[in-house]
């Protein structure tokens, strides 16, 4: 080969190799780069980095429609997770109908195709690792796709108050709950603190299981599941455990006080959001953006038998969206206790 041509060769070589660079490594907001995301990448599932600071490979997308479950809002295209979240929603459903009286779950936002950070609502569900269930029982009809954009989850709220509407608030709701945490993948359940309240008040016998089950802002329409690291995943950062105090003392009365609800002072100089970036997520997040992905949902949808393996098997046991009240509001101080 001549010199010259030599030179062309590995001068495209070159071009193409910083190409592919380029693809990966491009910096952008990290929430249009994966709201873009349309569907997930193939592989062995794993979360990477922290619920609020990461993404997922080798989601699965919970189905539309179960015997005891429906997804709502589909147009947001958030049923996606770790197939040990999707998993567990679909035994929780089972649960809760054959357990705690619920003819089945409604269930709102899981995760993004390949996580990460999201344009509208939730600082976290980044990881496939989160997901909110209605606290509104699933109707024995099916919704259309229509109604599961419009219907609203009914508020467990008093009124204005931070305390539950009795009225509203059934034993079947401590029922599920206490399901729920009773699985020993879940990590935390976020409930209102009017919530929490309301166990702390009324729970007989066992409580151990309420340690799990945190008080946070919103909350009162949904209540959000968080599942640990799952095997598989060594990039996956954990939380702090909770221990093992049933989180009605101090913790909670902290939420009565003004505190959590008082606006913040205006600073005098305007500052400017920080907006997080791909670059500030791990750095195998750009390689998820940029992974090969499967062809059609369907192929990764949990329990089709396609791309996605038979179930895994689980271990035993508005003046705002009802699903978009996990973001931190930004005018209220952080708990010193992380909840
Ligand atoms: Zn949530």
């Amino acid at each position: 080969m001549k010199s010259k041509t030599l030179l062309r060769v590995a001068l495209g070589a070159l071009i193409s190799l910083t190409s592919v660079i380029g693809a990966v490594a491009e910096d952008g907001p990290a929430k249009q780069l994966f709201g873009a995301q349309t569907l997930p990448t193939l592989g062995a599932p794993r979360s990477d980095g922290f619920y609020a600071k990461g993404c997922l490979a080798g989601g699965v997308a919970l189905p539309e429609d179960g015997p005891t479950w429906q997804v709502m809002r589909l147009s947001r295209n958030r049923r996606w997770g770790h197939p040990r979240m999707v998993g567990l929603i679909e035994k929780l459903s089972h649960d809760a109908a054959a357990k705690a009286g619920w003819n089945g779950l409604l269930v709102g936002d899981i995760s993004q195709p390949r996580g990460g950070p999201m344009i509208t609502g939730h600082a976290s569900h980044q990881v496939g690792l989160d997901a909110d269930i209605w606290l509104t029982p699933m109707p024995k009809r099916r919704f259309t796709a229509d109604e599961r954009e419009k219907v609203e989850a009914t508020s467990m709220l008093k009124g204005d108050t931070l305390f539950v509407d009795p009225q509203k608030w059934t034993p079947s709701r401590t029922a599920l709950l206490k399901t729920a945490a009773s699985y020993p993948e879940v990590e935390r359940i976020f409930v209102h603190p009017g919530i929490k309240k309301e166990l702390c008040d009324t729970v007989q016998g066992d409580r151990s299981w309420m340690a799990k089950v945190r008080p946070y802002w919103g909350h009162y329409y949904h209540f959000h599941i968080r599942i640990k690291c799952q095997p598989g995943s060594p990039n996956c950062k954990p939380q702090e455990p909770t221990g093992s105090d049933d989180g009605c003392g101090k913790p909670l009365a902290w939420w009565f006080t003004d505190e959590p609800w008082k606006k913040k002072p205006e600073p005098a100089k305007p500052v400017k959001p920080h907006v997080m970036m791909l670059s500030d997520l791990p750095k195998v997040c750009a390689q998820v953006l940029n992974a090969p992905g499967p062809s059609s949902a369907a192929e990764v949808t949990y329990g089709s038998g396609g791309a996605v393996a038979a179930p895994a098997k689980v271990a035993a046991p508005a003046a705002f969206a009802p699903d978009d009240d996990d973001t931190l509001p930004e005018d209220v101080p952080v708990p010193g206790q992380k909840p």
